[in-house]
């Protein structure tokens, strides 16, 4: 295993320290993603709200896209905090007529699937659901714990997302609500941990260590994403979580006395996989604490204090006892003895430069998007 042993920095405002390889300081110690949420993105968040005029007038437009059609609009949901709130926000506040869409990849935790329920069961809402070939999804999987990189849930991830535009694309629904929200989301992942979903890296790593062929996985690549479905197409994506005052505390306390809703330890994870993958995987074998980005968002969004977050970066991200009952089922769903997952875990770390990969098209592609002002977060 390998780990970081060089002195870490951390960033004197968030918790966001030099174990992401890209990060930079200014003269005060404060790190990019705090100047960049601070001079471009609080501004722009602070501005909008659900009655903006703007915002109704979309939404008007949402419902007018859907006017004679069972539904107007798209949610993908997981059972998570954000998905489940959307879900509220769009049907109650903006009364909007979603159908939800859960990709099912094989991994979702039980808790996740009945939150799901109790969401659509009270708010009357239709729940379709995409089941995810097994032997497709397991072979990449495997092929991804064999490369050795950090980004493990990239198939998941690809497949959730692709499953949801392929399906709104399919059933001509113009428009995609997502959780995604500045709140909660401001501080990206850094690249190094969790890179980006390019389907030209998923398909080399496949290649290279695969066994079956992916026939059914859902699968898009940026330029259909971004143009053809967009452009073409006309699917837009919306993120309603920021026309809010978001705060995840309240948001779950909402959920919990209006639909019995159920919370689990920590971001992501209502999957087993997704638990494994940022308790264990990222921070036992590369040193990466997916936490921090959490934590600072939630910082910067003033929800818990710097202290607060240190406090909980001391404890361990993921209890012992679930981490080895996770781990053997997870060998004994992937087909592997536990000895034989062991040994991947203990293998040569590498990471997404090892592979082929869109990298200089996707950055050069962001940072298009950011100069003509569609893209306001930080990449890098
Ligand atoms: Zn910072």
């Amino acid at each position: 295993m390998e780990k970081t042993k060089d002195k870490v920095i951390t960033c004197n405002n968030c918790v966001m320290d030099s174990t992401d390889p890209s990060i930079k300081f200014n003269k005060d110690g404060i790190c990019d993603f705090c100047t960049n949420f601070k001079n471009v993105i609080e501004p722009n968040w602070r501005s909008i709200s659900i009655n903006n005029k703007k915002v109704i007038k979309l939404v008007n437009k949402i419902k007018k896209s859907g006017s004679n059609k069972e539904y107007d609009c798209v949610i993908g949901m997981s059972g998570g905090v954000d998905s489940s709130y959307l879900a509220y926000i769009a049907k109650v506040k903006l009364g909007l007529r979603p159908l939800i869409l859960s990709v099912d990849t094989g991994w979702n935790l039980n808790v996740a699937n009945e939150n799901v329920l109790k969401i659509i069961k009270k708010l009357n809402l239709d729940l379709e659901t995409v089941v995810i070939n097994w032997e497709e999804m397991k072979d990449l999987q495997l092929s991804f714990l064999k490369s050795q990189v950090p980004y493990q849930d990239l198939p998941q991830d690809h497949v959730i997302f692709a499953g949801l535009y392929n399906y709104a694309i399919k059933n001509k629904i113009k428009y995609i609500l997502t959780g995604a929200n500045f709140s909660t989301e401001g501080v990206k992942p850094p690249q190094e941990w969790t890179y980006l979903n390019d389907i030209k890296f998923i398909k080399s790593i496949q290649k290279k260590f695969g066994s079956v062929r992916l026939k059914t996985l859902p699968m898009v690549g940026m330029f259909k994403q971004r143009i053809i479905y967009r452009y073409i197409k006309g699917l837009r994506v919306i993120h309603p979580l920021n026309w809010i005052k978001y705060d995840k505390e309240n948001a779950l306390e909402e959920l919990r006395t209006k639909f019995g809703w159920e919370k689990y330890e920590n971001k992501h994870y209502e999957n087993v996989f997704t638990r494994f993958y940022e308790g264990f995987w990222l921070p036992t074998k590369f040193g990466y604490d997916k936490r921090k980005c959490y934590f600072s968002n939630l910082i910067l969004t003033n929800q818990i204090t710097r202290t607060e977050a240190f406090e909980m970066l001391r404890k361990q991200p993921y209890n012992e006892k679930i981490a080895k009952q996770d781990l053997e089922y997870i060998a004994d769903k992937l087909d592997l003895s536990v000895t034989q997952f062991i040994d991947i875990m203990n293998g040569q770390n590498k990471n997404f430069r090892d592979y082929d990969n869109n990298y200089k098209w996707i950055k050069f592609a962001i940072k298009l998007a950011k100069f003509v002002g569609l893209e306001k977060r930080n990449f890098r």
